[in-house]
């Protein structure tokens, strides 16, 4: 990917393969090489010098930045039209990197009620013994986003399709909220991974991902990455004085003013200098390199996924012992519209990814649904998504189980409700296995 032929823009499966990583200019190793080392020798004690004062780029220690994990972070932002990326250690660290790089204690978050299940514990009470406090609002209305909006709000956080209502955020209305206030959008993008949808294009600031699902796509792998689009202000006048330790010489790290010499990865800078340094939820090189195994296939993957769903979906929606099916890909979904104008298309319809949800036609709808579960001959009882095999799971009894019963009503997760993530197997062997797990469900 030679930087001269500056007008060529390659398209995405290219990228997937392709970005962040040359072969190496050592050994020649076409593959990129997994730099298992914790630190990297100085040219000379000048060299040292500038590295620490952050006045040449260059690795020091593996907990700060590393080769094989930089080629991860440089192919995601890439990926995402993203100006600069780090990866953490899951998406869980992620998430709390991405947030913490920007919020202290007395600060304000304002986030969608239908997150996925561990960011609603992180945030709601993880966070909140830090002193950050969050408020859960109903996304389905915009404007829940801007009435919860207070002076100390520092972060809109919401998910481009919910795990496991699925249901589609209008990302490009929340970032109009977030931007008249002055704040930037994060948005968790795991669900709908960079080939479906690009959340930068509508106004978001930040993208977080769990790289655990469909980035790594096989189940093997825990990693996260934090995204930057570059184009939030910080500086601005209504950002300034929210953001003052942006622009202001940073405590933790030698006096740097991290917005002023970093500019548009000021942010990124900020997080992997102050968070990720200093708590230390850094991704290895090893999982770095296997979710870079994943990426190469991800466009291959997601098409297969939607398509599976897809088939999935429809296939549900005409089931006698399915009372309903909730999947955006389906015209008759409440979130097709937003699916359509935000999501690829592929086969003509909106690319929804793999994720759908379901509920049982019986009289004790959970009970048959527990059942079903374990009728299953393939499809495997697990809690994770995005894995090429397709998986199963009762969200009320097991990923949602913390929850009071407010709060499940809140995230829409219904007693009844079994959650498939549609792997990549043959279609017709998907339809198989869950009408006889169906059949002897009710029976
Ligand atoms: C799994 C998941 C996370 C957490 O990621 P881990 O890699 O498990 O820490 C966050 N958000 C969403 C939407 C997820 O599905």
């Amino acid at each position: 990917m030679s930087p001269d032929h500056k007008d060529h823009e390659y398209g995405f499966g290219t990228r997937a393969i392709h970005a962040g990583a040359i072969p190496d200019p050592v050994t020649g190793a076409r593959a990129t090489p997994i730099h298992q080392t914790t630190s990297f020798v100085f040219d000379s004690a000048d060299h040292a010098a500038s590295l620490f004062n952050l006045q040449t780029f260059g690795n020091v220690y593996s907990r700060i930045s590393n080769p094989t994990v930089a080629v991860l972070e440089e192919r995601v932002a890439s990926l995402e039209g993203g100006r600069a990326a780090l990866a953490c250690a899951t998406g869980m660290a992620a998430q709390m990197t991405a947030l913490l790089a920007i919020l202290k204690n007395g600060d304000h978050i304002v986030a969608a009620s239908t997150l996925y299940g561990g960011s609603i514990g992180q945030l709601g009470i993880g966070f909140s013994r830090l002193g950050i406090e969050t408020t859960f609002v109903d996304p389905q209305d915009t404007e829940n986003f801007r009435r919860a909006i207070r002076p100390n709000t520092r972060a809109v956080y919401g998910e481009t399709i919910g795990n496991p209502l699925v249901n589609v955020l209008d990302i490009e209305a929340v970032a109009t909220v977030a931007h008249d206030h002055g704040i930037p959008l994060v948005i968790d993008n795991t669900v709908a991974s960079p080939y479906l949808c690009n959340p930068f294009a509508f106004g978001a600031d930040i993208v977080v991902h769990s790289a655990t699902k469909y980035l790594g796509g096989h189940g093997t792998t825990m990693a996260g990455v934090v995204v930057e689009s570059g184009k939030f202000d910080w500086g601005s006048p209504q950002s300034r004085d929210k953001f003052p330790e942006m622009l202001e010489p940073s405590r933790a790290y030698h006096g740097v003013k991290f917005y002023e010499t970093f500019g548009d990865f000021g942010y990124t800078m900020k997080a992997r200098m102050e968070v990720n340094r200093t708590f230390g939820a850094t991704l290895s090189p090893l999982n770095a390199w296997l979710i870079l195994q994943g990426i190469e296939t991800l466009h291959l993957r997601m098409q297969a996924h939607c398509r599976n769903a897809m088939q999935v979906a429809q296939f549900l929606e005409q089931h006698p012992l399915v009372s309903w099916v909730n999947y955006p890909g389906l015209a008759t979904s409440p979130h097709h519209a937003l699916a359509k104008k935000q999501f690829r298309t592929i086969d003509g319809a909106p690319g929804c990814s793999g994720i759908l949800t379901f509920g049982i036609k019986a009289a004790d709808a959970a009970r048959a649904g527990e059942r079903f579960i374990d009728a299953c001959e393939f499809m495997s009882h697990l809690a994770n998504i995005g894995d090429a095999k397709t998986l199963v799971i009762h969200p009320a009894s097991t990923t949602h189980r913390q929850l009071s019963e407010d709060e499940l009503q809140r995230a829409g997760v219904r007693p009844d409700m079994i959650r498939l993530s549609v792997g990549i197997e043959d279609a017709q062997d998907i339809l198989w296995d869950i009408d006889q797990a169906l059949k002897q469900a009710v029976a």
